[in-house]
């Protein structure tokens, strides 16, 4: 028996009254846990098996399904739960942890980076939700080893006069390797992007919305082309 912290990403019923939860943990990655009786409201693992819900998990830890015998709320995000507008891009980035996390890897750094955007979401301004989704995509696509190239052309690895972007190589172009049928992303886009990238969460941010706007289908572009992955919940992106 040992107990693991971790944030729900996902539950689903099981059997007439029990769930599975997706939990990323910090100690042992993605797992699955089995809490039993965790769809009767009147039980009190009911409040632990939320999305959202941070918590500790005392489990039988497995390496297929670890079961739970009771946890410790640390916080339950309930007026996130409840912003129907900023779960739309909370819920994209747990599909894409889901999607693309192997099952008991450890990853304390994404397991901490996740961690403090949830808790700044709840305060944050919806445009803040959405710079900080983007953050943890690029963030992401590091740790998975598919990060676009921003230091220079990806083509020819000139680092001067960088003039667009191209998805299917996955990097910057230059101006000599541009190509006229590439869709043209505009220069704050470019800049922006390589900002991102570099940028101490803990700052303040301000990007224009059209700018914020062109890197939201940048980047859907990018994990469709590279990953393979489009999430539900990016349907319900709003421009
Ligand atoms: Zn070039």
């Amino acid at each position: 028996m040992e107990i693991v912290e971790g944030i729900v990403l996902k539950t689903s019923d099981y059997r007439e009254n029990s769930k599975i939860l997706q939990v990323l943990t910090k100690e042992h990655g993605l797992i699955g846990i089995y809490l039993k009786g965790a769809n009767n409201y009147r039980n009190k693992s009911f409040a632990l098996a939320q999305p959202i819900t941070h918590a500790l998990f005392t489990i039988y830890y497995k390496t297929g399904l670890s079961s739970c015998f009771k946890g410790e709320i640390i916080n339950n995000f309930n007026s996130l739960k409840i912003d129907i507008e900023k779960n739309v891009y909370l819920y994209h980035l747990f599909e894409l942890l889901l999607k693309n996390l192997e099952q008991h890897q450890e990853i304390n750094y994404l397991f901490n980076l996740i961690l403090k955007l949830v808790i700044r979401m709840e305060e944050a301004s919806l445009k803040d939700v959405k710079i900080f989704t983007l953050y943890f995509e690029l963030q992401l696509l590091t740790y998975l080893g598919v990060a676009p190239v921003l230091s220079n052309c990806v083509e020819c690895g000139s680092t001067s006069q960088i003039a667009n972007f191209d998805i299917t190589k996955g990097g910057y172009i230059c101006d000599k390797c541009n190509c006229s049928t590439l869709k043209s992303y505009a220069v704050e886009t470019l800049q922006t992007l390589l900002y991102l990238k570099k940028l101490n969460i803990d700052e303040d941010i301000a990007i224009s919305d059209e700018t914020l706007n062109e890197l939201r289908h940048l980047m859907s572009d990018y994990y469709l082309y590279h990953l393979g992955v489009k999430t539900n919940s990016a349907k319900f992106f709003k421009s």
